[in-house]
Order: structure tokens, then C-alpha cells, then sequence
């Protein structure tokens, strides 16, 4: 008797059954028709297939695992070598490079700057948004590489050297000169302990070092969150003797030796922990001035509105992600007799969850359109300029209400670690507890803070 009731898995005591498959092998782009039809209007329909095709790896089985093992074995310091020299290099689980390479050789970071066509800002914020998906902490290297070409941009000197390597699609992780290099990444660092917000407030000294050239300072002091340390070059603040100033500080110097980059410790993170974030010091440590003195948070504003936008779509996906994930849930999961998706009011739920999704979607790309056209029509330039912090604040601070609502669909299984780290609906970890989507209400908030509140003063927004 007890032979006959054993079932495939190997119990004897009981069958199997109502459990939910697991969420893989889908289209990540393709079976979202709010964001195809986005894309359409907002006059990048020549980007289809390539997110499509984006869309079909982001969405394999394979992908998904690699956005597990990159949040469950996260990164790792190494401050010395095994002979006692300072190396502060971080080393990731492979799952990461894999994520990282495969959206750098879609143009995640940079297909707005390669492409001529109309609508490539909002080409490039369709990728963005289904890398997102596929996993969101490499997202932060990709957005802050693909946010700094604006300000190099306004230095042709700089861009020269800098932007082939920011925007090429060749993925090649590792700390060496640029010549040996086809692809380089960049972070930035504002933060300081006593200041994330009010970055007026930072201490980091930069003085001028004549001896080689007028451009070139020494930094001292700190950063006290600064993301992806193994990026290649930062864009950073300090008080140089005009005032707080942007500068472009390298890991590797141009002689190829290394830059004085202390990383102190990695941050132990709720969220986004595939990614590495450290506190780094600065001592003597070299790096050549952006902009003007005193200028440094002008200057470097149109990187921090770059990765801002960013944040809506990262937002946006994780929305899209819970909704995709409670629909699959509950459309194969039966309680009372019936399918989760038929109880009317659970029906409430996942329609509530979809529309708040899909309005944020909608936002995203509309936003991102205003960054094609805000060079040549005052409309879009301002719509792009109020509409960003303004769904910068509203997208990222729903998203961790909308992913509590979207697990609570999942009942139980929701709350396990477990069953949200491996093979379940494969795509649960960023939904795990709204901490990841709580990351982008924090990110960059001292933009939303002060540069709002003086546009207020002057303006209609009053
Ligand atoms: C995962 C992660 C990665 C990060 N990576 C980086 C990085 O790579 N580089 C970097 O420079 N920073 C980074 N940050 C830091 C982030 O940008 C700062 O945390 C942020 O700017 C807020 O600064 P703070 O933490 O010092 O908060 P505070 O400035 O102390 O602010 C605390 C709270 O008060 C609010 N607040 C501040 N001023 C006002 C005001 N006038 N009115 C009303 N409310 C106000 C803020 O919005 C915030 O909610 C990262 C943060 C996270 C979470």
C-alpha cells in the first residue's frame, strides 16, 4: 500500500500538488505589451528586437539563476595581498560578471550615446528597464557608467579619453591602465558620513598639485557610501580652495601604478547586495578637476538627473516584476476550489498591482523621451526636469508598498528565504521584502532636497 502512494519525489505519506512552477523562460520585453507599446509611442520602435532579444536571455532559466547566486554569495573585500600589500580589490561570484556582461553588451549603459537615431534615450531606458529585471544590483554600475558621459559631454578634453571606454559593449572586469583595457566602468561618491543629503557639508580636502599640471589635485579625506568599487574611475566631490568641486579620480594612474583608494570595509545591505558598496579614503590620492572650482555640484547634477531617471525605471521594473510574479502565483495556485486569479478579490489585488505598474512604466518612458527632446523644446526640457524628481520620488517611494502587496499574493512562501532564493518563481529576490526597491527612494536624495526646493523658490512650482 504504502509503495503505491509513493509519488515521484519519493514520499510515502502524501501526493504533491498545488504547488506553483517556477517563473522561467519567459520574455522579459516581449510579454510586457505596456512597455512594447511605450517604446512605440515614444518613438523607439527601432529598439524592438534587440529588447526583445534582450528580454528572451534576461528571462532564461540560466539568467535567473545568475541573479540568485549573485544576491546569495555577495561580494567579497580583499584588502591585502598575501604579502601584505594593499590591493582593495573585490571579487564577485561569476553570477555577477555573467549579469554584467550580458547587459553591457546590450547597451544598458549606453545606447543613448552610441546611437544617432530619435528616441535612443528611450531605446536605452527599455534595456535599462529589462535588465533591471533580470537582476537590479549590477544596475548601479550600469546606470552611473551610462550617467557620466553627460557630464564629459561638456569637457571634450576628458571625453576624448574617457567615453570610447565608458560606452563600449566589450564587458572587461579587473583593475588595469586603460590601454590594456576595451571597456571601462565609472561610480561616483558624494556621501560622507556627516552628509549624504547636504554633500555642502563634505570635508574631503583637494589641493592643488602643480607639479602635475593645473588640473591635477590631492584628495584627503572620505566617501562613506560609494557603490561598485571596482569601477575604474569615480566622479567624487571635495573642497578644493574655491569651494566644493567635482573631480575624476582613477583607480589605475596614468603611469599604471594605483591610485591611493582605501576601501575600508563593504557595507552589509538589506537590499541590493549583490552589488558592492563600500566607505573608501582618500589619502593624497590624485584626480583631475571637472568643471570649475566651486562648481562641483552644478557640475556633476547632470550625472546625479541621469541616475535618478533611473531610478523611476528601476522602480517601475521591480513593479513589473511583482506583478509578474503574483499573477504567475496565483494564476496556478487554488484555494477554496478555485484558482487564486478567479477569487474576486484577489482579482482586486492583482488589478490594483497592474495598474500602479503599468502608470509607472508609462512614467518611465514618458520621461525618458523628455531626455530626447529636452535639447530643442522648452516643454519637454522642463517636463524632464521637474518630471524626474517628481516620479523619482513618487515610482521609488510606491515600490516597497507595491512589492508588500505583491508578495502578500504569494501567501507564505513569500516570507521563505529559501523559496525566495532558488527555483520558485525565479524571480522573487527583488520583491523579498521591498528593501531592494526602498534602495531608490534613498539614492540621490540630496538632488530631490535642495535643487527642488530652490527651483520652488523661484518658479511656478512655488
Ligand atoms: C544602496 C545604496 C548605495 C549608495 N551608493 C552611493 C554611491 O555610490 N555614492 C554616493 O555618493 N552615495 C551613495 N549612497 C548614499 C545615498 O546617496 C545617500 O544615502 C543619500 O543621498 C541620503 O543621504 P544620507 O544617508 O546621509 O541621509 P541624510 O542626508 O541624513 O537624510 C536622511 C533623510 O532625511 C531626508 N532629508 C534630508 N534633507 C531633507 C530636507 N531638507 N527636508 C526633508 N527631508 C530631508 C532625506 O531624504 C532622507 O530621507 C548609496 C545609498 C544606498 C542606500
Amino acid at each position: 500500500m504504502l509503495q503505491e502512494m509513493e509519488t515521484a519525489h519519493g514520499h510515502t505519506t502524501h501526493e504533491v500538488f498545488n504547488q506553483v512552477p517556477p517563473l522561467v523562460n519567459y520574455n522579459i520585453f516581449e510579454q510586457d505589451p505596456t512597455l512594447v507599446e511605450s517604446v512605440q509611442r515614444e518613438g523607439a520602435a527601432w529598439v524592438t528586437d534587440h529588447a526583445a532579444a534582450l528580454g528572451r536571455v534576461a528571462g532564461s532559466e540560466e539568467a535567473i539563476s545568475w541573479s540568485f547566486d549573485a544576491n546569495t554569495v555577495t561580494p567579497v573585500l580583499h584588502t591585502f595581498d598575501r604579502t601584505g600589500q594593499r590591493i582593495d580589490e573585490v571579487t564577485f561570484h561569476p553570477a555577477w560578471h555573467n549579469l554584467m556582461r550580458t547587459s553591457i553588451n546590450a547597451g544598458a549603459h549606453a545606447l543613448s550615446w552610441r546611437e544617432e537615431r530619435t528616441g535612443r534615450h528611450v531605446a536605452r531606458a527599455a534595456v535599462f528597464y529589462v535588465s533591471s529585471q533580470m537582476e537590479g544590483g549590477h544596475c548601479c554600475p550600469i546606470s552611473m557608467t551610462h550617467a557620466v558621459v553627460s557630464v564629459l559631454r561638456g569637457l571634450p578634453h576628458l571625453a576624448a579619453t574617457w567615453e570610447p571606454l565608458l560606452t563600449s559593449l566589450v564587458y572587461e572586469p579587473g583593475l588595469r591602465p586603460l590601454q590594456e583595457k576595451q571597456g571601462i566602468l565609472c561610480g561616483m561618491g558624494m556621501t560622507e558620513k556627516q552628509g549624504g543629503s547636504d554633500v555642502r557639508t563634505n570635508t574631503t580636502q583637494a589641493v592643488p598639485c602643480s607639479s602635475e599640471g593645473e588640473n591635477v589635485y590631492l584628495l584627503t579625506g572620505h566617501k562613506w557610501f560609494c557603490s561598485a568599487p571596482m569601477c575604474d574611475m569615480f566622479l567624487v566631490l571635495a573642497q578644493a580652495p574655491r569651494g566644493l568641486t567635482c573631480f575624476l579620480l582613477p583607480r589605475i594612474l596614468p603611469d599604471g601604478t594605483r591610485n591611493r583608494f582605501l576601501i575600508q570595509r563593504l557595507k552589509d545591505k538589506l537590499g541590493n547586495r549583490s552589488n558592492a558598496s563600500s566607505e573608501v579614503e582618500f589619502d593624497q590620492t590624485w584626480a583631475v578637476r571637472v568643471g570649475e572650482e566651486g562648481r562641483g555640484v552644478r557640475t556633476i547634477i547632470d550625472m546625479v538627473n541621469f541616475t535618478r531617471l533611473d531610478c523611476v525605471i528601476g522602480s517601475a521594473a521591480g513593479m513589473r516584476q511583482a506583478v509578474v510574479a503574483a499573477v504567475h502565483h496565483a494564476a496556478h495556485r487554488k484555494a477554496f476550489g478555485r484558482l487564486l486569479i478567479e477569487q474576486p478579490l484577489m482579482q482586486n489585488v492583482l488589478a490594483d498591482l497592474t495598474i500602479e505598474s503599468e502608470a509607472a512604466t508609462l512614467l518611465a518612458m514618458r520621461l525618458a523621451r523628455a531626455g530626447d527632446r529636452a535639447d530643442d523644446d522648452e516643454h519637454e526640457a522642463l517636463m524632464r526636469r521637474i518630471g524626474t524628481a517628481v516620479g523619482k520620488y513618487w515610482v521609488a517611494k510606491r515600490g516597497p508598498a507595491h512589492a508588500a502587496e505583491a508578495l502578500e499574493c504569494l501567501g507564505a512562501m513569500a516570507m521563505l528565504r529559501k523559496a525566495s532564493c532558488h527555483a520558485f518563481t525565479g524571480k522573487l529576490h527583488s520583491i523579498r521584502s521591498g528593501r531592494d526597491r526602498a534602495t531608490s527612494t534613498v539614492w540621490m536624495s540630496y538632488a530631490l532636497c535642495r535643487r527642488n526646493r530652490r527651483r520652488r523658490k523661484r518658479s511656478w512650482l512655488r
